[in-house]
């Protein structure tokens, strides 16, 4: 049903399509019939599990970094675009640049950070949000095999383990990948 391979996130055929990808059904909302693309897995046949999920957020965390330490030539992927893009700039709007800004509740306003890639201009209301790196072949085969051992340590519930030995090398893991320890999935 599960498995664990090295240097892979866990997975599991889909509850709700026995692993065919396709969903069977009676009549939807629309009158049409017979089988679709089954919504939860998306035709694939396979979702990631509880501890699947948890490590793919440990590595998704281990590869991104705050929107202020972003620096242009940074090659990124934004929330809400699918490709890697490199930056053109990066930093606060002030009054002499702005194109749109973002009002407070009392009316006032507030610039923006933003990050301008080659594809497209983000304003973001902050400079905390985490922004996705591309990174080195070098850096993944070094940072896989520990998300895979992070995700073996974990309870089936995709929690970290309380045991000590256990989260202590949880600990260990995070410390060597860059991840903050108070950092859970
Ligand atoms: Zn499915």
């Amino acid at each position: 049903m599960s498995e664990t391979t090295p240097q892979r996130l866990e997975t599991a055929s889909c509850p709700r399509c026995c692993g065919s990808g396709r969903y069977s059904y009676c009549q939807t909302m629309n009158g049409r019939y017979g089988p679709e693309t089954c919504f939860k897995c998306l035709g694939s046949g396979v979702i990631y599990t509880k501890r699947g999920i948890a490590a793919k957020a440990l590595l998704n965390r281990a590869y991104s970094v705050p929107a202020k330490d972003v620096k242009v030539g940074d090659v990124v992927r934004m929330s809400g675009d699918r490709h890697f893009r490199t930056v053109e700039s990066v930093g606060w709007d002030d009054e002499n640049n702005w194109s749109s800004r973002a009002h407070n509740p009392d009316g006032t306003y507030r610039y923006y950070f933003r990050i301008r890639t080659t594809a497209c201009d983000h304003g973001l209301l902050d400079d905390t949000p985490m922004i996705r790196v591309a990174q080195t072949g070098e850096r993944k085969a070094f940072v896989a095999p520990l998300v895979a051992e992070y995700q073996a340590l974990l309870t089936k519930a995709g929690r970290e383990p309380k045991t000590k030995a256990k989260a202590a090398r949880v600990a260990e893991i995070k410390a060597a990948i860059g991840v903050p320890a108070e950092w859970t999935p």
